[in-house]
C-alpha cells in the first residue's frame, strides 16, 4: 500500500481532517466546530479529540500511517511546530506547542505550517497553481490570508511566518485592525471590508434588509441583478485589493496571482474586473506572462497542503 497521512486543517471556526494518499487522493474527511464556547476549551484539545475520533471511526491504524501534516491559524513557528501569535482574538491559542503534542500522542512525524501557506501548497500540488514556481495567493475572506512561492520554494522568513500579507499597512490613518496596527490591508480588501462598506451606507443601498443579513453573498447576487450603486461600491473595493497585489507583484514578480475565498468564485463580477485593474496599475514588464486566476481546491486546500510540506513537497 502507498504512504499514506492524516491531513488536519486547524481554523478559527472548525478542524477539519482528511485521510489523504501519497497521491493526493481524500479517502474520508470530517470537521467540528472549535469555537463552540468561545475557547474555553483550549482549541488543541477538540482537534486531538476529533482526530482520535476519526481514526476511530474510519479504522485507521497509526501502523498504516506516515504522518500528520497540520495547517494551523495564526502565526506558526514551523521549525518548532508552535503557535507563535495572532493578528484576532483567539483564546488559549498561542503558545500551544502542536507539533509536540501530536509527537508524545502519536510518536508519527509531524509538521506544522500557517493555513495560508498550506491552501498555496495545496493549490501547487494538486489545484491551480500546479506547474507553477513563482506564485503569490491571497485568500479573501473575514480577513486575508496569503503565502508566496518563489523559484518553488515557499517563503517562510526567519521564524516561519513570513506572507502575512493582511497587515501590511496600505494607509497611514486608517482604521484600527485586530493586530493593533492602523490601516492594514485586510482592513481594506477582505470580505468583511466590503460588507463593513455596504453596511454603513445601508440606508442608501439596500434600504429593504437588515444590516445583519448583509453579507458578501447578498451584494453579489445584487450585482449580478443589475444594482449599479452596489457595483460602484464592490468596484472601490476591488481598487483596494488590487493597490496590494499591484505592490507584491512589484516585489515578487510572479508568474502566477491565485485568489482564493469564496469570492473567487465570482469570475465574472470579481476576477475579471480585479485582472483588468491589475493590469491597468502594473509595470509593463511585470505584466508579461502574468497570470490572474481564482484557486481551485476550495476547502480542502489547507489539508492538502499540509500533507504536500509534510511530504517535503515545498
Ligand atoms: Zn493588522
Amino acid at each position: 500500500m502507498s504512504k499514506r497521512y492524516i491531513g488536519i486543517d486547524i481554523g478559527g471556526t472548525a478542524v477539519k481532517i482528511g485521510y489523504v494518499t501519497a497521491e493526493g487522493e481524500l479517502l474520508a474527511t470530517d470537521s467540528k466546530r472549535v469555537d463552540f464556547d468561545h475557547y474555553q476549551t483550549p482549541i488543541i484539545v477538540t482537534v486531538k479529540n476529533a482526530v482520535d475520533q476519526f481514526l476511530a471511526l474510519e479504522h485507521i491504524t497509526l501502523a498504516e500511517l506516515s504522518g500528520f501534516g497540520i495547517s494551523a491559524t495564526g502565526q506558526i513557528d514551523t521549525k518548532e511546530g508552535v503557535v507563535s501569535g495572532t493578528a484576532g482574538h483567539i483564546a488559549n491559542w498561542i503558545q500551544t506547542p502542536i507539533a509536540q503534542i501530536f509527537k508524545d500522542s502519536y510518536h508519527l512525524p509531524v509538521s506544522v505550517v500557517n493555513d495560508a501557506d498550506c491552501a498555496l501548497m495545496g493549490e501547487c500540488w494538486l489545484g491551480a497553481a500546479r506547474g507553477y514556481r513563482d506564485v503569490v495567493m491571497v485568500t479573501i475572506g473575514t480577513g486575508i490570508g496569503g503565502g508566496i512561492l518563489t523559484e518553488g520554494r515557499l517563503l517562510t522568513g526567519v521564524r516561519g511566518i513570513a506572507g502575512e500579507l493582511g497587515h501590511f499597512p496600505i494607509r497611514a490613518d486608517g482604521e484600527l485592525c485586530s493586530c493593533g496596527n492602523r490601516g492594514c490591508y485586510e482592513k481594506y480588501a477582505s470580505t468583511t471590508a466590503l460588507v463593513n462598506m455596504v453596511r454603513d451606507r445601508a440606508d442608501e443601498l439596500v434600504p429593504d434588509i437588515s444590516a445583519d443579513h448583509i453579507d458578501g453573498q447578498l451584494i453579489f447576487n445584487r450585482v449580478s441583478q443589475g444594482d449599479t450603486a452596489l457595483r460602484s461600491v464592490v468596484s472601490e473595493w476591488i481598487t483596494s485589493i488590487t493597490l496590494g497585489l499591484v505592490g507584491l507583484i512589484h516585489i515578487f514578480n510572479p508568474q502566477l496571482v491565485l485568489i482564493g475565498g469564496g469570492v473567487s468564485q465570482q469570475e465574472e463580477l470579481f476576477i475579471e474586473p480585479l485582472r483588468e485593474q491589475i493590469l491597468s496599475y502594473t509595470m509593463p514588464g511585470f505584466c508579461k506572462d502574468l497570470i490572474i486566476k481564482s484557486a481551485q481546491l476550495g476547502n480542502n486546500a489547507g489539508l492538502l497542503g499540509a500533507v504536500a510540506y509534510l511530504k517535503n513537497l515545498f
